[in-house]
């Protein structure tokens, strides 16, 4: 028996995988809670109407990209796919808020070249200081220091700060360039310029998976030129869609089955839970590395030690829906700098992408790396809620009290790939093959925070076995 342990998306995408072998072996899926699908989550109302809890869109970009397409595409997607491409408002229209006023990223030559507030100074003369800018040999650097060094505070304080908050709602003065933007910091260290390295080293650009390109839905998305999709229905439609595949094809699942322990047991491992003890010959974690630590511990402290050093922060999603069509400027909505006073990472402006009817629903994001400095360690609902109608109120104008709300606090959700983060991941997974276990890591605690980079991770994770 192979064991997945958690039912988050990458652990029904390496129970997928693994199935996709073959094997005569059975594979369970041990999740702890009730439901699966991790922080995939869509709440579906009673007059259709749907908030995500948690991710909404997915990006095509890249193999990872394109492998999630290929992925919903085997499981008959297709045709619930809701997508935008690159000339779309949502797409284009980022913005950010500073000393209380929206303003929009540039998004086309002309705006690059021109000065757009809150800069100084247009963004392509911003970039000219990348020529000029010293090499710093170093192994890795926080994503704020890093792109401050070559492309100076403005850049660092307005675009890459907003977009960690909205991204990992973290702090890109802790997060790492290496985990984050390797191949800025390869190019760097090899040539000593980004952009003349990125011209110079287009061979080892990530070239198109020749497997994955076959797919109908990528060869649709490319030629249509999606920049991200989600699924009519909610996103949760995914999992759901995939758990019943799953099922069919004799996958099992135990939920409301938290592992508790991991043992040895010859040369298999033994899931402890509240119920049972099972042994299986091979486990894939997908469960996030804060919480396989404790789990690990009694077959290695330094396994756990280093699983427990990787950081997570806890958000709150409110969403909010309001009837009829009410933002002025649309967009995908708009992200706030750490320097700002604003209580909010951020606000998304769900109905600009995906249009639900005559309405507006609008996510805020709140918290993140700030969570307990900005609200305590236990905030009520109604303070959380104040917070989100005030900006929004603020901000957007809009004054209107919302139709209906969902307030959730997702806690310890994103993992924090901080400075050192490449390393504490090689050492973990050397750790687990010197101690020869039986035991792979996936899942979004390593090798990238988004939907599609989890897949791949699980994908990678059944292939090395
Ligand atoms: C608010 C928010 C917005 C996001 N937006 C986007 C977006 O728009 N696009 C995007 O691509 N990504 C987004 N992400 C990231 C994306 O949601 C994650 O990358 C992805 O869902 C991670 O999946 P996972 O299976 O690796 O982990 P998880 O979803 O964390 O799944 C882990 C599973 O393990 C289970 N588990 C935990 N402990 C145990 C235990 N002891 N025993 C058994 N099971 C256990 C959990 O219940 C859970 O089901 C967002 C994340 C958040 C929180």
């Amino acid at each position: 028996m192979i064991a997945v342990l958690g039912g988050g998306v990458s652990g029904l995408a390496a129970a997928h995988y693994l199935n996709c072998l073959g094997l005569s072996t059975k594979i369970l899926v041990i999740e702890a809670s009730n439901r699966l699908g991790g922080w995939i989550n869509s709440l579906k109302h009673e007059d259709g109407t749907i908030y995500e809890l948690g991710p909404r869109t997915l990006r095509v970009a890249g193999n990872a990209g394109a492998n999630t397409l290929a992925l919903a595409e085997s499981l008959g997607l297709t045709e619930r796919i809701s997508s935008i491409n690159y000339s779309h408002v949502s797409t284009k229209n980022r913005m950010i808020l500073v000393d209380g006023k929206l303003h929009m990223l540039p998004n086309n030559l002309k705006t690059v070249f021109t000065k757009n507030p809150p800069f100084s100074k247009p963004l392509a003369i911003s970039a000219l200081s990348d020529f000029s800018a010293k090499k710093v040999i170093n192994t890795d650097e926080s994503l704020f220091s890093f792109v401050n060094r070559r492309f100076g505070l403005e850049v660092a304080k307005y675009a890459i700060d907003p977009l960690t908050r909205g991204v990992f709602a973290g702090n890109a003065r802790d997060l790492s360039v290496t985990s984050l933007a390797r191949r800025m910091h390869d190019v760097e260290q090899q040539y000593g310029s980004i952009l003349i390295g990125l011209l110079k080293d287009r061979k080892n650009a990530e070239k198109a998976d020749p497997v994955l390109s076959k797919s109908k839905l990528v060869k649709q998305a490319k030629k249509e030129k999606w920049a991200v999709w989600s699924l009519k229905g909610g996103l949760e439609s995914f999992v759901e869609v995939l758990e019943e595949k799953l099922m069919q094809e004799g996958v099992e699942f135990r939920r409301n089955t938290p592992v508790l322990g991991i043992k040895r047991s010859g040369s298999n491992l033994v899931i402890q839970t509240d119920k049972e003890e099972l042994e299986v010959e091979k486990a894939i974690s997908c469960l996030p590395s804060n919480t396989l630590s404790p789990v690990i511990r009694s077959i290695s402290p330094e396994l756990s030690r280093l699983l427990g050093s990787i950081p997570y922060v806890t958000v709150c999603v409110v969403n909010l829906e309001y009837p009829g069509h009410l933002l002025n400027e649309p967009a995908f909505g708009y992200l706030v700098p750490s320097s700002q006073p604003n209580k909010v990472l951020g606000v998304i402006f769900d109905t600009c992408t995906f249009p639900q009817g005559d309405k507006t629903i609008l996510t805020v994001m709140m918290g993140g790396y700030w969570f307990k400095t900005l609200f305590g360690d236990n905030p009520s609902d109604e303070s959380l809620l104040d917070v989100a109608i005030n900006e929004v109120k603020e901000t957007l104008k809009i004054s209107i009290k919302p139709v209906r709300h969902k307030i959730s606090i997702l806690t310890d959700c994103i993992p924090q790939y901080v400075v050192g983060h490449s390393e504490i991941v090689f050492n973990s997974r050397k750790l687990v093959k010197d101690l020869k276990l039986p035991l792979t890591l996936a899942g979004n605690s390593y090798d990238g925070v988004g939907v599609n980079d989890a897949i791949m991770s699980a994908k990678r994770a059944v292939l090395s076995l």
